[in-house]
C-alpha cells in the first residue's frame, strides 16, 4: 500500500455538479408530472450557467433518460458533462448484490450511450449509498471516475470520516468524494447552505483551506420555488424556503462568490487529464 500526499497550494478548482432524477429524488409523492425539476428548471440552470462561463457535471438517473432526452442532449451539447445516477433512483443500492448492482449501472450506462450519444466516464450512486462492489462493477464497466463519497459524521447515510477529502484511487478508480461544509460535516449540498443560509455558510469558509476541488451538488428540483401544492407543509417550505431567501438567490451567491475568488470551474472529468499526484490507498 502506497500513500503519496497531493500536492495542493491553494483550492483552485470548483466543481458543479447536479444530480438528475425525478422529483423528489422518487422518494415522496410527486405532483401532475415527476419531473418538473428537469422540465423547468435544467432550462434555467443552463443560461445561469452560460451566462456565468460555468460548465457543470450533470449525473442522469437513467430512469429519465427516454422521455427527457432533447433537454440531456442539450446538456451535453451546452458542453457540460453527461454522466450516470445509475438506473433507479430509489431502490436501497447498500444491499444489492454485484449481480444487481451491475445490471442497474449498465441500463443507465447503456441509455447515455444509445440515446445521447455519450460514454459516461464518471458515476454517482443515488443517495450516496455506498456498496461493497460499487469500484469492482465501475472498473468492469470501464467507468474512470466515481463521485459518491463524503467525508461526513453520518455514516449510516453518508460514508465516514476515515475518507480523505480530496481524490483517492480505489481500486483502480478515480474517487472524488463530495465536499462537506466545515465544522458540522454536512455534505456540501444547496439545501443545506440554504437552509443555514449564505451568510452563515461564507462566514463558517472564510478561514478554512477547503479541498481541492471543491464539490458541491444540488437538484434541478431543488429550483423550484412553489412546492406547496405538494402537501408537506411547514417542513418541505421551510427546507426550500428559509429566511426567505430562495435557493436560486442561493444558488447565485455561491457561483458569484467563487467567481470572485477567481476559482476555476471544472468538469469532474476534467481531474482524469491533470497532472496531479492522488492518494494511492485502499480499504475505505
Ligand atoms: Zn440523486
Amino acid at each position: 500500500m502506497k500513500h503519496r500526499k497531493p500536492y495542493y497550494k491553494l483550492t483552485k478548482l470548483v466543481a458543479i455538479t447536479i444530480d438528475v432524477e425525478t422529483d423528489w429524488g422518487g422518494r415522496l409523492r410527486a405532483g401532475p408530472s415527476n419531473c418538473l425539476g428537469i422540465e423547468e428548471r435544467i432550462p434555467y440552470l443552463l443560461s445561469l450557467l452560460a451566462e456565468l462561463n460555468v460548465k457543470a457535471t450533470f449525473f442522469i438517473s437513467g430512469e429519465v433518460v427516454k422521455n427527457n432526452k432533447d433537454i440531456i442532449c442539450e446538456i451535453s451539447e451546452s458542453g457540460h458533462e453527461i454522466a450516470s445516477h445509475s438506473f433507479k433512483h430509489n431502490i436501497d443500492y447498500g444491499k444489492l448484490s454485484k449481480d444487481e448492482l451491475f445490471n442497474q449501472i449498465n441500463i443507465s450506462k447503456e441509455l447515455i450511450e444509445d440515446e445521447i450519444g455519450i460514454k459516461p466516464l464518471g458515476f454517482r450512486m443515488p443517495q450516496f449509498r455506498i456498496n461493497d462492489y460499487l469500484f469492482d462493477v465501475l472498473s468492469d464497466l470501464g467507468f474512470k471516475y466515481d463521485s459518491s463519497m463524503v467525508r461526513s459524521i453520518f455514516p449510516s447515510r453518508y460514508s465516514s470520516l476515515s475518507i480523505p477529502s480530496e481524490p483517492f484511487f480505489k481500486n483502480g478508480i478515480l474517487e472524488i468524494p463530495i465536499s462537506t461544509i466545515p465544522y458540522i460535516m454536512l455534505p456540501l449540498g444547496l439545501l443545506w447552505i440554504n437552509a443555514m443560509g449564505f451568510s452563515t455558510f461564507r462566514f463558517l469558509i472564510k478561514p478554512i483551506k477547503l479541498p481541492d476541488p471543491i464539490v458541491l451538488y444540488l437538484h434541478p428540483f431543488d429550483l423550484i420555488v412553489n412546492k406547496s401544492k405538494n402537501d408537506f407543509g411547514f417542513f418541505v417550505n421551510r427546507w426550500y424556503n428559509y429566511k426567505t431567501r430562495s435557493v436560486k438567490d442561493t444558488l447565485i451567491s455561491v457561483l458569484d462568490y467563487w467567481k470572485n475568488k477567481n476559482k476555476e470551474f471544472i468538469c469532474l472529468k476534467d481531474l482524469l487529464s491533470q497532472n496531479k499526484s492522488y492518494m494511492e490507498q485502499e480499504g475505505f
